[in-house]
């Protein structure tokens, strides 16, 4: 594994002399899905701002891809094109009149050409699903609107880290779900992601890696259930437990369910506490990749599939699914909630773009094999063959 970004002995006094890091140490692997978690005033934040190069340390040293990081401006603007920040509040972040604009001031500092830039532009709307979003004024744009503008403008610049404080504060529960897919789907396609919570049960289930911290230091960092499986550290960090967590906990206090290591998440507490599969029959996960048809062809495969339940997994299936008029019966944590029809019998069916197929068979497999049930997933490579 390839460390991406690291801090050594890593010192922060800000000018009125508060020290909000101490002696932090910590390395962090390239491609993967990192939370920082802690208390208000924990050091979160000023960490972040160290990782692209807005502050500087007092003491010790960063280090990107193995290179302690320089602080010229030559050197400032390459580190922030390759480690992008999305500040907490959007409204800090977008200033320009319109959203177009916005996107395009990060390519356009990097000296891009202004096709070039048009063209960063054009992708990255895309891909945060504001196609179209062009003209209109950001500070018009509903909260979630807003942070998808200022992801797209990092995104322009192609960046290799996205650092986003505090993601989903302020966002409503389905505007959240939505944010945290994307960043899922941007991970899939190689980014390293590093974000601050103090939604445990979020840092809980996307995380890889969850780091920490308190009082300007680094107090414990690993998996999900490493962290969060100690309810005293949390509890002294003034965090709470994860509502799995907690509720694992109960029950294996009263000796319902017993496990080395609390559940990862809904799908892995029902296994725990029924049986593990159903012997009779299970349900199919059919997946259409959107990249490959047209509007009338996904109607015609969602009339043909005998599927009961529908999802849509990212930004082009979710705009396919709207051009159509299709109604999702899920548009996030797709994968899970389709196994866990599928354990009781029901065929879903998942739409999804190119990138995003090998990773939800791979998912689909996985909790096969873990599980004992035999959930079928049949990719439709070309969702047309399926009519012929
Ligand atoms: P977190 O993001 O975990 O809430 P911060 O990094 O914002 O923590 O803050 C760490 C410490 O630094 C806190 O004690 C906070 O009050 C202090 N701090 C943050 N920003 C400033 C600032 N601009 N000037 C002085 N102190 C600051």
């Amino acid at each position: 594994m390839t460390t991406i970004l690291e801090t050594r002995s890593l010192c922060y006094s800000y000018g009125d002399g508060t020290k909000a890091l101490k002696d932090v140490c910590i390395s962090l692997q390239e491609g993967k899905k990192v939370a920082l978690v802690g208390p208000n005033g924990a050091g979160k934040s000023t960490l972040m701002l160290m990782f692209n190069g807005i502050l500087r340390p007092s003491e010790g040293e960063v280090l990107f891809r193995g290179r302690p990081m320089s602080y010229d401006a030559a050197s400032l603007r390459s580190i922030r094109r390759a480690v992008g920040m999305v500040f907490q509040n959007s409204d800090d972040q977008l200033f320009a009149p319109t959203v177009f604009q916005d996107v395009a001031f990060g390519p356009t500092n990097l000296g891009y050409a202004a096709e070039k830039v048009s063209r960063y532009v054009g992708f990255a709307l895309q891909y945060v699903g504001l196609s179209g979003y062009e003209r209109r004024p950001p500070h018009h744009l509903s909260g979630g609107e807003k942070k998808r503008v200022a992801i797209a403008g990092i995104l322009a610049m192609e960046p290799d880290v996205m650092i986003l404080d505090e993601p989903t504060s302020n966002l409503d529960p389905a505007s959240s779900e939505e944010i945290m897919e994307m960043l899922d789907e941007l991970n899939y396609g190689g980014k390293t992601l590093i974000i601050s919570t103090h939604d445990v049960d979020l840092a809980y289930r996307w995380a890889d890696e969850v780091i920490l911290m308190k009082e300007g230091s680094v107090v414990r960092r690993g998996t999900g259930q490493e962290v969060f499986g100690d309810a005293e550290l949390i509890k002294g960090a003034r965090l709470k437990l994860p509502l799995v967590v907690e509720l694992y906990q109960e029950l294996a206090g009263r000796g319902i369910a017993q496990r080395s290591a609390p559940p990862k998440n809904i799908l892995e507490l029902c296994d725990l506490l029924g049986p593990k599969s159903r012997t009779e029959e299970w349900g199919r996960i059919y997946i259409c990749n959107v990249d490959e048809v047209d509007e009338k062809q996904v109607v015609e495969v969602l009339q043909t599939i005998p599927a009961g339940f529908r999802g849509a997994m990212g930004n082009s299936a979710k705009a396919m699914a709207e051009r159509c008029g299709i109604s999702m019966d899920f548009t996030y944590g797709v994968i899970d909630k389709c196994i866990l029809k599928a354990l009781l019998g029901k065929n879903c069916i998942i739409m999804t773009s190119g990138g995003m197929v090998d990773h939800i068979i791979q998912r689909i497999r996985d909790y096969g094999q873990e599980s004992g049930a035999r959930i079928e997933a049949i990719s439709l490579l070309k969702c047309t063959e399926i009519l012929k």
